[in-house]
């Protein structure tokens, strides 16, 4: 799967040791999810005490068969003492009681003796208040303070560990399973140092084995890398999956199409009749949108042609901005849908040579920010996802120097799996997940480009 040798040999027995005398980034071999695969995690889960944590509680069988708890016993949950009990896969921490910076100290307390105890790929998710939400500027400051901890205990975490923040909004805590199931599962193996808002959501998932059963999702640029990984990941949680790319790579879109038992619409989608084939071709409506579809054409701005920076901007930003607007005024685009914006990381930091990429790319961010608030009374969200260095022909091809720092730069010291990014579509894509809308999720392995 993974063109990056590096890490098969910092994994070897020579490797490991030789990586280790000079002081060599050691990149782990990250745990991903399989097919087939039922419980989120499979090993011991941590829960702290507290009261998000007591929401937690009520599902965490459904998550693991190993639960226990921080301190005391709780009922279903043996207490987890350090440096006896069993190595812990997933850990969950409470932080939404700490609203004054002498209590910041729970932090340590809670983490210090346990991080030498971790497993390996093991995800830790903080759940806290969002500090917007809270009136007392003290409690607010600590909330942030917990956001700095998080992110910086990301950056400390080993052997594939990841490391999230949940905001979680009074009423939306019936939404936490949903984001724990993949938080704290190998779905998310390459997201880490994120903070994500959950707020109330009226929908949920009916059945976790297939999430997203009896929903119709279009996804642009699905012939191939990252597009054809979101297509399998969609159809493998249940929906029916329409595929659209251009015309010229219509073979394979029908063959993989055909695999999934789904639809192929060849159709460029900067073309003048792209909106109304697009309509025409969807007529039982759809639910989830990903517009995936996307180019480079990188240059200095300097040598920038019109023509590169003209193509760039109308397949990445304008052709999502027309297609959107045309799905939701024509009805086919359901309520509570999901629209997912498929950005960069080059959106938020910028990158040499790619004033156009970037542009188009911070575009769908603020495009998923403005619209969200419009879209909420129809319980449609729209949110971006923002990939990292991603393992794909594109990143295949680029010159060496470039490609080896895209890799290394992040926390988790490797690039991600085209899997990686579509796992995240498909979780933003779920019923329940309408508790996020308007934002970034990044999936960069907590790279340190725009972080
Ligand atoms: P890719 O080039 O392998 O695939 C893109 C697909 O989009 C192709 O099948 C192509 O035919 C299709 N497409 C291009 N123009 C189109 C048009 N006008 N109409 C319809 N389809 C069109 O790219 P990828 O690496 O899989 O990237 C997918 C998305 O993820 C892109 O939006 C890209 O910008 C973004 N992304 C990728 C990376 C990475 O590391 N690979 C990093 C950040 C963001």
């Amino acid at each position: 799967m993974s063109s990056d040798r590096y890490i098969d040999f910092a994994n070897s027995d020579i490797g490991r040791r030789l990586v280790g005398a000079v002081g060599l980034p050691a990149p782990a071999r990250l745990e991903r999810w399989q097919a087939g695969r039922l419980r989120p995690v499979e090993g011991t889960m941590l829960v702290s005490a507290g009261p998000l944590a007591d929401h937690v509680r009520l599902f965490a069988q459904r998550l693991t068969d190993s639960l226990y708890s921080f301190g005391s016993d709780q009922p279903g949950a043996t207490a987890w003492v350090a440096a006896q009990g069993p190595k812990l896969k997933a850990v969950v921490f409470d932080a939404s009681t700490l609203l004054h910076s002498d209590q910041l100290n729970h932090l340590r307390e809670f983490f210090q003796p346990l991080l030498k105890s971790l497993d390996h790929s093991a995800h830790v998710v903080i759940l806290g208040r969002a500090p917007a939400t809270l009136s007392d500027p003290l409690a607010a400051s600590t909330q942030q303070a917990v956001e700095g901890f998080s992110r910086s205990l990301a950056k400390e975490m080993r052997d594939g560990g990841t490391v999230q923040l949940l905001h979680v909004d009074e009423g939306a805590e019936d939404q936490l399973e949903g984001a724990l199931r993949f938080f704290l599962s190998p779905k998310s193996a390459y997201i880490s140092g994120q903070v994500i808002r959950l707020s109330h959501c009226p929908t949920q998932v009916q059945d976790w084995s297939r999430p997203l059963s009896g929903r119709r999702a279009l996804i642009t640029g699905a012939a191939r890398g990252i597009g054809a990984a979101i297509a399998e990941t969609l159809a493998r949680d249940g929906a029916e999956v329409v595929l659209l790319d251009v015309p010229q790579v219509s073979a394979d879109l029908d063959a993989l199409a055909a695999r999934l038992g789904g639809q192929s619409l060849a159709i460029d989608i900067c073309a003048e009749s792209a909106a109304l084939e697009l309509i025409e071709g969807l007529p039982e409506g759809v639910d989830i949108v990903v517009h995936n579809a996307g180019i480079t054409r990188d240059k200095t701005l300097v040598n920038m042609s019109a023509e590169f920076w003209d193509s760039v901007l109308a397949v990445n930003l304008n052709a999502p901005q027309v297609l959107t607007n045309s799905l939701l005024e024509s009805g086919t685009l359901r309520d509570n849908g999901r629209v997912i914006l498929l950005a960069s990381i080059s959106g938020i930091a910028g990158n040499r040579g790619q004033t156009n990429y970037a542009a188009s790319k911070a575009g769908l961010i603020g495009l998923a920010q403005a619209w969200a608030p419009l879209l909420q009374e129809r319980g449609i969200s729209i949110n971006a996802v923002a990939p990292g260095f991603i393992e794909t022909k594109m990143t295949a091809d680029m010159p060496f120097a470039y490609r080896e720092a895209g890799r290394r730069m992040s926390s988790l010291g490797q690039g991600g799996l085209p899997q990686d990014v579509a796992e995240a579509v498909a979780w933003l894509s779920q019923p329940g997940t309408g508790a996020v809308t308007g934002q970034v999720l990044r999936v960069c392995g907590q790279s340190v480009i725009g972080a």
